[in-house]
């Protein structure tokens, strides 16, 4: 069963990133995600993309295309036998427009030694900030399914692109974590709110939606449950109490005059205790015509009788 992780991907990876700067920055993002440079002596540069999935190789293969359509890509597929996992391989081969492209994608600088450093450059614009969230969530984001404890996490090898996600992230006031797991750096969200606002930034409204309405089941049900317990401990309180009469009362009709020999109010409500028991408190008053408060009296009464017989 597919997870909502690779739904969500899924659908992002279909939807249409309308500007060219915002193309260029999903991009950028997506590769700084998973991909790794490979010199040819001779041709110059080229690049090797691993992605977990098909949509999302698919994806860096139609952002490469619609920036430069000279770029060469091929794809592979490798199964890693002990995980059992498909990774599937980009190769953008080395040739004239990749260097040109990678400067673009600012992991080159006017065509020097590969770049570490953040992509200022492309997130000046508003829309390009949610553009490459976009990427790296494709490249290496994961979120728990609506039903679930609300997370969203991006895992990245790179030290640097997980600092620049976390720090991006602040930037836009995300409430926003981040650890490292052994050389590996995980950007996250554990507010319901802010995996929400997250999804819809990036495009995937349909998810946001999803998290929301079983978010709002989630409560009615715990609303529910509270109300059940409430009551459950009411009913079982009554319970206890009526037991405890009843023992009183019994206690008493097996003395000395039985309950005969009890003052009027105390024998009438006696009796009619032993003809009700699965009554609470306030019927039992009510069938003797008192006041709630009168009959919690005339049971204290029993009971402290009861005691002392
Ligand atoms: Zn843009």
């Amino acid at each position: 069963m597919p997870s909502f992780a690779s739904d969500v991907k899924n659908a992002l990876s279909r939807t249409d990133a309308e500007r060219d700067c915002c193309r260029t920055a999903e991009l950028a993002a997506l590769l700084r995600m998973g991909a790794s440079m490979a010199t040819d002596g001779e041709h110059g540069l080229g690049l090797r993309f691993e992605a977990a999935s098909a949509a999302v190789a698919r994806r860096v293969i139609r952002l490469l295309r619609t920036m430069d359509t000279t770029i060469e890509t091929s794809v592979a597929m490798e199964r890693t036998p002990q995980l059992r996992r498909r990774t599937y391989i980009v190769n953008i081969a080395a040739g004239e427009g990749v260097t040109p492209l990678l400067t673009r994608l600012g992991f080159l600088t006017r065509g020097e030694a590969p770049r570490a450093g953040t992509d200022v450059q492309l997130l000046r614009r508003k829309c390009c900030r949610a553009a490459y969230l976009r990427g790296a969530f494709l490249g290496g984001g994961s979120v728990n399914r609506p039903e679930a404890s609300c997370h969203l996490e991006i895992t990245t090898k790179s030290a640097v692109m997980g600092r620049a996600l976390h720090t991006l992230l602040r930037r836009l006031h995300f409430p926003v974590g981040l650890t490292d797991r052994r050389d590996t750096y995980v950007v996250y969200l554990k507010e319901g709110d802010a995996v929400m606002d997250f999804l819809a930034l990036i495009g995937a409204e349909e998810a946001a939606e999803e998290i929301e309405v079983a978010r709002n089941l989630k409560e009615v049900r715990a609303q529910v449950n509270r109300l059940v317990n409430v009551e459950t401990a009411n009913l079982q309180r009554a319970v206890d109490a009526a037991a405890d009469q009843l023992a009183a009362i019994e206690r008493l009709a097996a003395a000395a005059g039985g309950l005969a020999a009890l003052p009027e109010d105390l024998r009438e409500t006696a009796e009619m205790r032993r003809a009700h028991p699965e009554i609470s408190m306030t019927e039992l008053a009510a069938l003797c015509h008192i006041s709630k408060s009168g009959m919690s009296h005339r049971l204290r009464k029993i009971r402290r009788m009861a005691e002392e017989v």
